[in-house]
């Protein structure tokens, strides 16, 4: 069993984490966050009792085999300066000064880094970048995206990357949104359009439409633990790896 520190253990995904390992063949033996000091994590999650404290100090995660960070960047930034065994961090939002401590701690010790841990998405980007080279220029290529109501932010940045997996194949420029007179869609463009309402956790479709027929590559998250699936995965896999940093497609050997 992968013995694993949690860093951001009181926030929604550290609480997400806690449930998920158990399915995972995962143990968790840290956890640390600057909420909830003293309250055992487990109890925490709605799990029961884990027998593992939360602490707010780092120090607690010297001892663990892979540190699984979900916090905010300045957490992330001292985790990144001091951690001496494998980590497998989702932060995002990371200040040039965090970009440069996680690099610089990948050449220490092995480090996951993924904006998202979805492995279906992380299959989206690679069947998107493939579908699009198959099927050339005849195929104008578009991204639609839907998230909950309360999503502060748009277009979502894995609709964000996913255009950008076509537009790097096709050489295209993402447009964001359509309005007014703007007149025939040009073969260079690719555009990406943002959906929100109720409580869709996310949705993301590449269409490919060409003469006579479309192509629709979509994910659809229906559960936020997927992200813990996921982080585990890169959790178990990168015990013994070299020093380097890594992403989703690396875990799901896609590279
Ligand atoms: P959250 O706000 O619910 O949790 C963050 C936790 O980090 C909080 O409990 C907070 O107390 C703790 N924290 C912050 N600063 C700290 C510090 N200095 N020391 C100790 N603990 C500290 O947020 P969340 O929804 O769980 O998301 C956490 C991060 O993960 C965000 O950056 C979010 O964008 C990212 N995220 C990534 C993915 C992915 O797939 N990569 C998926 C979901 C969320």
């Amino acid at each position: 069993m992968t013995r694993v520190g949690v860093l951001g253990a009181a926030g929604r995904m550290g609480l997400s984490i806690a449930r998920v390992a158990t399915e995972e063949g995962v143990k968790i033996v840290a956890a640390v966050d600057r909420n909830r000091p003293g309250d055992d994590f487990g109890e925490a999650a709605g799990i029961g009792r884990l027998d593992v404290p939360i602490s707010s100090d780092l120090a607690v995660l010297q001892d663990v085999e892979v540190v699984v960070d979900f916090s905010l960047p300045d957490a992330a930034d001292a985790l990144f300066r001091e951690c001496k065994v494998p980590i497998v961090t989702g932060t995002t939002g990371l200040s040039a000064e965090a970009t440069q401590a996680r690099d610089d701690a990948a050449t220490r010790i092995p480090v996951v880094a993924a904006p998202n841990y979805s492995q279906g998405v992380t299959v989206l980007f690679h069947l998107a970048a493939e579908a699009a080279r198959l099927l050339g220029e005849g195929f104008d290529a578009e991204v639609v995206e839907m998230h909950h109501r309360r999503k502060v932010d748009a277009p979502s940045g894995t609709a964000v990357r996913l255009a950008e997996c076509v537009a790097e194949v096709r050489g295209l420029t993402p447009v964001h949104g359509r309005s007014g007179q703007v007149g025939a869609r040009p073969a260079s463009e690719i555009g990406v359009l943002a959906l929100r309402g109720g409580d869709v956790v996310g949705e993301h479709t590449l269409f490919l439409a060409g003469l006579g027929e479309r192509l629709e590559l979509t994910h659809r998250a229906t559960d936020r633990h997927l992200f813990a699936r996921g982080a585990l995965r890169a959790a178990r896999w990168i015990g013994g790896r070299s020093p380097g940093l890594y992403d989703m497609s690396d875990v799901m050997g896609l590279r």
